[in-house]
């Protein structure tokens, strides 16, 4: 720490006294990563060298760059070509890695960079990768309970390095994260992910063999299945492989390798422990039925869906695109077709958006439940996902138009809003417009073509004669809460033809517009009438019935609602 505050200040004379006080963790993003990682399992140790490319994505020219690593891990040397820079060295306290610290190294660039430009960086740390829960432990997290969130770690038995967020095994550069502030970690981490989206990575991989059987290696989030070379020879004995990832997109690039056994499919690989040879066969089983389902409303697979298995019972399962890591062997057996719904989704459906991308593959899930249950069984699904949306989303007063945006669920990265929320606007889409023209919709979607968050709603009007503007506006683009509806009245007339005319007026006393489902049932059946209602707003209709009406329900559970305690009207006797 004294090291660098003398190294700040000395840039602080040479630049001026401004630059003393702003470091600016975030101006530089790293656009290419090109590596060169040798591990060694029995040393819990990994070594990496290479190349980096760093972008300026501030308006101001540079000349300092920050770049971390885990703390257990340490900045060797920093060089751009022949010339080694100058940079010093400091533990910066920060949440985003498992050690809860990172090394910082704050790098003297030889020239500035000019706003948007460009500099390659020869960059080599090297170091250990344990197990490590101190960013949990110190804020009162129970020992187990963080092992079972933290479980990254270089071993001979099982290695798995997850990325930013769990444990930074390739350099990034972000502003201190904090668990114990609200969404903090996650606000940091989120902006390191869109920063990093568009950027490539290229990764060539080293183990020393000196034990006896050959581990599989499984990089995740990256495309690439690694390709395993014989050992060279008796003394030089080896593992590698090669992988390229032309865009990351918002997963975190991860390694796993252990002692696995795999199970193959045409689109599917299990890796799974040895033993655990039942509960792999369970879920390549239950995948096969779920993906006839996937095909049909989101096209064929483009990369392999990969299960691993994590060895630690309790360990929290974990994904990144196509790859999912999950304890086989302590998974409920009946939850897998739920799961591979979701993880086949991702390797067949893929766009950069989160409510696209994770907003489609939970959509995924609740279509397999509606598949092979039925609709109520979907609907309660996504009612018990949503206890969470009711407590995150604003409900009577309106957020302020800033708000309305940044929290909008086209811009968000808020796993909550994307699990219940998109989830919900996916189904609610569907209802609207029905299951051929969103299939429709979705098919026509091009990753490539996706420049504006405008895209993929343009494609689904186009294949509607219905205005659905007012819908992405409420649900897609701003933040407008829920809405909540209400049966204010209603009342039944018998008529000379002995059909029973109802008159039913509703409410929306909540801040965002939707169509609803409505539920008239009678003596010996029911109806279902379908209402466009805007936020702050009654609508009154009027529907005809066979016999007197009993009683009418507003929602189904297929639209987010923030209070359904009054969406049940008992009718009373028809006026004769
Ligand atoms: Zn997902």
């Amino acid at each position: 720490m004294k090291l660098s505050m003398k190294f700040l200040c000395l840039l602080c004379v040479l630049r001026g006294a401004s630059h003393c006080l702003s470091l600016d963790r975030e101006a530089f993003s790293i656009t290419n990563y090109d590596l060169n990682l040798q591990i060694e399992p029995e040393q819990h140790r990994l070594g990496a060298r290479g190349k980096i490319t760093l972008r300026n994505d501030t308006s101001a020219p540079q000349k300092i760059a920050v770049l971390q690593v885990s703390s257990s891990l340490d900045w060797r040397a920093i060089r751009v070509g022949d010339k080694m820079l100058q940079f010093v060295t400091q533990p910066f306290t920060s949440d985003i890695d498992h050690t809860g610290s990172l090394s910082e190294a704050i790098v003297r660039l030889p020239q500035e960079i000019a706003p948007h430009g460009t500099i390659d960086l020869d960059i080599a740390y090297e170091g250990v990768i344990l197990l490590d829960t101190t960013r949990l432990t110190r804020i009162g997290t129970p020992e187990d309970a963080a092992k079972s969130s933290d479980w990254d770690q270089i071993d001979e038995k099982f290695t798995a390095m997850r990325g930013a967020g769990y444990v930074a095994w390739y350099p990034i550069a972000t502003e201190v994260a904090n668990f114990s502030e609200e969404d903090n970690l996650f606000g940091v981490l989120g902006r390191w992910k869109m920063r990093e989206a568009g950027s490539t990575m290229k990764m060539h991989l080293i183990v020393p063999m000196d034990y006896p059987s050959v581990p599989q290696i499984v990089l995740g989030g990256m495309n690439c299945p690694p390709t395993l070379l014989e050992a060279a020879s008796q003394v030089d004995q080896r593992v590698t492989a090669n992988c390229v990832s032309e865009r990351l997109g918002l997963n975190s690039p991860t390694l796993v390798m252990a002692d696995y056994q795999v199970l193959e499919q045409p689109s599917l690989e299990v890796q799974y422990t040895p033993s655990h040879n039942g509960a792999a066969t369970n879920f390549a089983d239950s995948a096969k039925l779920a993906a006839p389902l996937i095909n049909e409303w989101f096209g064929t697979a483009k990369e392999r869906t990969v299960i691993a298995d994590l060895p630690h019972a309790d360990a929290a399962p974990f994904e990144s695109g196509a790859l999912l890591l999950i304890p086989l062997a302590t998974s409920d057996p009946k939850l897998f077709g739920l799961v591979a719904a979701h993880q086949l989704t991702h390797a067949t459906f893929l766009s950069f958006r989160p409510w696209i991308e994770e907003g489609l593959a939970h959509f995924a899930q609740t279509l397999y439940l509606e598949q092979q249950k039925g609709r109520p069984a979907a609907l309660d699904y996504m009612v018990m996902h949503r206890s969470a949306l009711t407590v995150i989303e604003p409900t009577t007063t309106a957020l302020d138009p800033e708000q309305e945006k940044s929290r909008a669920l086209a811009n968000t990265i808020d796993e909550q809003l994307l699990r219940s929320k998109a989830m919900a606007v996916w189904w609610m889409l569907r209802d609207m417009i029905g299951d051929a023209a969103l299939k429709k919709a979705i098919a026509s979607y091009r990753p490539g073509q996706d420049h504006d968050p405008t895209y993929m709603p343009r494609l689904i009007a186009a294949e509607t004669q219905r205005d659905l503007s007012w819908f992405f506006d409420d649900w897609l683009y701003h933040d407008r809460g829920l809405p909540d509806f209400k049966v204010e009245s209603a009342y039944a007339a018998s008529t000379p033809i002995k059909s029973f005319m109802l008159t039913i007026t509703l409410d929306n006393l909540g801040t965002a517009a939707a169509e609803v489902p409505v539920v008239i049932k009678y003596s010996n059946g029911e109806i279902t009438k379908r209402v466009e209602l805007r936020a702050k707003s009654k609508v009154t209709f009027r529907i005809e019935l066979p016999a007197a009406p009993l009683e009418i329900q507003v929602n189904d559970g297929s639209v987010p609602e923030s209070d359904v305690t009054n969406n049940t009207f008992r009718v009373p006797a028809p006026a004769k």
